[in-house]
């Protein structure tokens, strides 16, 4: 069975792996083709394709590019991307500033409720000073003693009315799509049962993306309750795009491992049909 996984973080972004080991996992895992989607970042490409390339497995280049639309975070991911596209890059060079300046007001917000120096920590928990994000404050929370567990740091701090949670504006939907097809990429709406989206607004969503050219959905992702699978693959059908799968993958112990997902319903379109980088695994059919 082909194992294809289009949605991994290293510790160029949140995830706790370098990109090789990362990598590494995946092929432990089984997968034969991995998509490296780090947040806002391609730093981890180069490397995770030259582990992939001595070990055999398919690595396709990616990024997860966070959105603001219509007042609600969106993550849309970019698969087959060109990392070195000056149109690209410098874009998620742009959303990097705003992550450092959103940080220190998170920082900022924390102190005023009595924690201080978690802008310093959370740097410190960041291999990559550019990508700073709130699982940074979330696993520095949890290493001082103020929270017991991921799952509790996010609750009690860094989301919507809790403090160390800042109203930040990120990129729009029109410049991440545009940004992924100018490298040659294709656009992916993330994890999309994760939105606090009502069906309208939800449906206003997936019709803007594909007008702006979007291509494709993740239906099996580590995001989305097995039961919401078939609402997914139905709106996909619905809105002709592509299904996708992958398990959004950080740390080991944390959510869903690499790899380790259910196939796509039988009925979905594949958005990795036709992709002459499956050619070496033809002879495998899709798991
Ligand atoms: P940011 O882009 O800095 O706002 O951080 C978003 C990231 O935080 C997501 O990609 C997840 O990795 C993580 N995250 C968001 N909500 C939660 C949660 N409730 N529990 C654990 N991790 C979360
Ligand atoms: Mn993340
Ligand atoms: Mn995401
Ligand atoms: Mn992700």
């Amino acid at each position: 069975m082909l194992n294809i996984d289009l949605h991994c973080h290293s510790d160029v972004s949140d995830g706790v792996l370098p990109p090789a080991e990362a990598v590494a996992r995946a092929a432990a895992n089984g997968v034969h083709v991995l998509a490296l989607t780090d947040h806002d970042d391609v730093a981890g490409i180069a490397a995770a394709r030259h582990a992939a390339d001595a070990i055999g497995l398919t690595l396709i280049p990616g990024v997860e590019i966070s959105v603001s639309w219509e007042g609600h975070t969106v993550h849309i991911v970019g698969l087959r991307i060109d990392p070195a596209h000056s149109v690209l890059s410098e874009g998620l060079h742009e959303i990097r500033l705003g992550r450092i300046e959103r940080a220190r007001r998170m920082g900022a917000d924390l102190a005023r409720a009595g924690i201080g120096g978690a802008y310093e920590g959370a740097c410190a928990c960041a291999a990559n000073k550019q990508m700073v994000g709130r699982t940074h404050f979330a696993r520095w929370l949890v290493a001082q003693g103020h929270a017991p567990d991921m799952r509790n740091a996010f609750r009690r701090f860094l989301t919507r009315g809790n403090p160390g949670y800042v109203e930040h504006e990120w990129t729009t939907l029109e410049n991440a799509v545009g940004w992924i097809r100018a490298s040659g990429g294709v656009a992916v709406i993330a994890h999309p049962g994760r939105y606090a989206l009502d069906a309208r607004a939800l449906h206003r969503l997936l019709d803007a993306f594909r007008a702006l050219g979007g291509e494709g959905i993740e239906v099996i992702t580590g995001s989305h309750h097995p039961s919401e699978y078939g609402k997914f693959a139905d709106l996909a059908r619905a809105f002709g795009l592509k299904a996708s799968r992958g398990a959004d993958f950080h740390a080991p112990g944390e959510g869903v491992d690499i790899g380790r997902l259910p196939a796509l319903p039988h009925y979905c379109q594949a958005l990795w049909q036709g992709w002459p980088e499956l050619q070496p695994h033809l002879s495998l059919s899709p798991s």
